[in-house]
């Protein structure tokens, strides 16, 4: 274990982000035991604990609480299993796991977990927090390719859940399993996951096309649904002021497809729209490169597509994946991770810029997301120079003005990021209903409240 004062616990008292709070001790299990060893020295002392799998979630779920005196357990040693069952086509994981370690196991087998973000997340924070990402137009979030769980609860005894089970199909009662997946690391620590898992692409096309309007990104979306739903696994907007950070922020070796590169030629829309399948050239008419050619092609004689590019996936997609890094070299900033339902996507966005203008007059605005499934992250920036105290005023009236505006929309405040002291105050606008179902939850698997940065009272 790992004590303040003594050792240096920088790193799992850091967010990615950048914000930091204090760690009275990490602990770093390696097995099962030693994770429910932790668990019923933890209970004994009453001593509260964060879970931290890779650290990449953005809501401050993974770190101490500010202001409590909390200890982290770190999933990172976690990682001595990845068995891959072929037939079954499943992969049984230790919390630890990385995405990527994962994904190079599989793809040695002609698997995948089509799960893709631009972040290393561990198993288990992906169990925690029901990660989304770009393919889940397609492939569905983290809950639906989970098959099993293995949860050590914090109570007395440290009790094992075994629900680490490779069936699709088990209606023996309520399916216990799903209640720790989108938890947010608050009612049981993940220590392993079979995971349904996919035959790998083996032709992908790629494109970005330009847009005008955000009611013609929808209207272009239906059109590639009604003609190959079965192929479209990637919908993904960056709207004009995102690209004009990306344009500053630039990574080396990033190709920039629009040239000269200045701000007045960028469309107010970009859409990354990618066709996958598992069938070959051989076994297909037509390409998929054909396919989405033919399609965008439609679009743009509609009058919906008003430029694309086609090109390498990986080129396309860097540009898709340095958004949050770029927006982050803008300045300060506040992010909502919100979906609505998606046709009432860009009506909701224009009241969030007007809102925004309203709220936080010095802030700038800025979103990109998966719209493809209703998702949107909604990012406000506030110049560097501007007064913490006027910057935190005008976040906080933000803040609560967003909240209600996304409920009035029928919408969530937490898309794909779970909950966590960021966004808690919006958990408190459930209804007293929902939060005492919560509530008793919490009491059954936790009784003496040690586990998570969350407070679900
Ligand atoms: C650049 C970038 C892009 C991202 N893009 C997306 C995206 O497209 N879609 C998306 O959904 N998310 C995205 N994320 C957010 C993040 O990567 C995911 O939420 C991820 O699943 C978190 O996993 P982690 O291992 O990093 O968990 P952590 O950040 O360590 O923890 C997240 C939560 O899970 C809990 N937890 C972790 N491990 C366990 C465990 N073993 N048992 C119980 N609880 C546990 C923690 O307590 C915490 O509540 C992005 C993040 C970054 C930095």
């Amino acid at each position: 274990m790992l004590i303040s004062g003594r050792d240096d616990l920088t790193r799992y008292e850091t967010d990615v982000l950048g914000r930091r709070s204090p760690a009275c001790w990490v602990a770093r299990p390696k097995d099962l035991d030693e994770v429910r060893a932790t668990v019923r020295w933890a209970y004994a002392e009453r001593a509260e604990l964060v879970v931290q799998g890779a650290n990449t979630g953005p809501v401050l779920a993974g770190v101490p609480r500010a202001g409590r005196h909390q200890g982290v357990v770190s999933m990172e040693l976690l990682r001595s299993t990845i068995e891959i069952d072929v037939l079954n086509r499943t992969v049984t994981a230790s919390a630890g796991v990385d995405l990527d370690s994962l994904n190079e196991a599989l793809a040695r087998s002609g698997l995948t977990l089509p799960i893709d973000l631009g972040a290393n997340p561990s198993v288990g924070g992906m169990v925690a927090a029901n990660t989304g990402g770009a393919r889940l137009i397609r492939h569905g979030d983290v809950r639906r390719h989970v098959l099993g769980l293995e949860v050590v609860l914090p109570d007395a005894h440290a009790t094992v859940l075994p629900l680490l089970r490779r069936l699709r199909k088990d209606n023996r009662g309520p399916d216990l399993k799903h209640l720790f997946i989108g938890s947010s690391g608050t009612l049981g620590i993940v220590t392993a996951a079979v995971l349904s898992v996919d035959p790998l692409p083996q032709q992908v096309a790629t494109a970005l096309v330009a847009v005008n309007h955000g009611d013609d990104v929808l209207h272009l979306l239906t059109l590639l649904e009604a003609r190959a739903v079965e192929h479209l696994s990637a919908y993904e907007m960056l709207s004009r002021p995102t690209l004009e950070a990306i344009a500053r922020y630039r990574p080396p070796g990033m190709r920039w497809p629009f040239e000269p590169s200045r701000a007045s030629d960028l469309p107010p829309f970009l859409v990354l729209v990618e066709l996958d399948t598992s069938g070959s050239a051989n076994d297909r008419r037509q390409t998929l490169e054909d396919e989405l050619t033919t399609l965008v092609a439609q679009g743009s004689a509609l009058g919906w597509v008003t430029d694309a590019w086609f090109g390498r996936p990986a080129t396309l997609w860097a540009l898709r994946h340095a958004a949050i890094n770029a927006l982050h070299q803008e300045g300060p900033m506040v992010a909502f991770d919100l979906s609505v339902p998606r046709s009432q996507l860009f009506e909701t966005r224009d009241q969030i810029i007007a809102l925004v203008a309203d709220r936080a007059p010095h802030a700038r605005y800025a979103d990109f997301g998966h719209v493809g499934d209703g998702g949107l992250h909604s990012i406000s920036i506030w110049p560097r120079d501007l007064p913490t105290a006027r910057r935190t005023d005008e976040r906080d009236r933000l803040r609560d003005a967003m909240y209600d505006l996304i409920a009035a929309a029928d919408g969530t405040f937490s898309a794909e990021h779970g909950l966590g002291p960021e966004n808690e105050s919006a958990f408190r606008r459930f209804s007293p209903e929902i939060r005492d179902a919560q509530a008793a939850l919490k009491a059954l698997f936790d009784p003496r409240r040690i586990l998570g940065a969350v407070d679900l009272s």
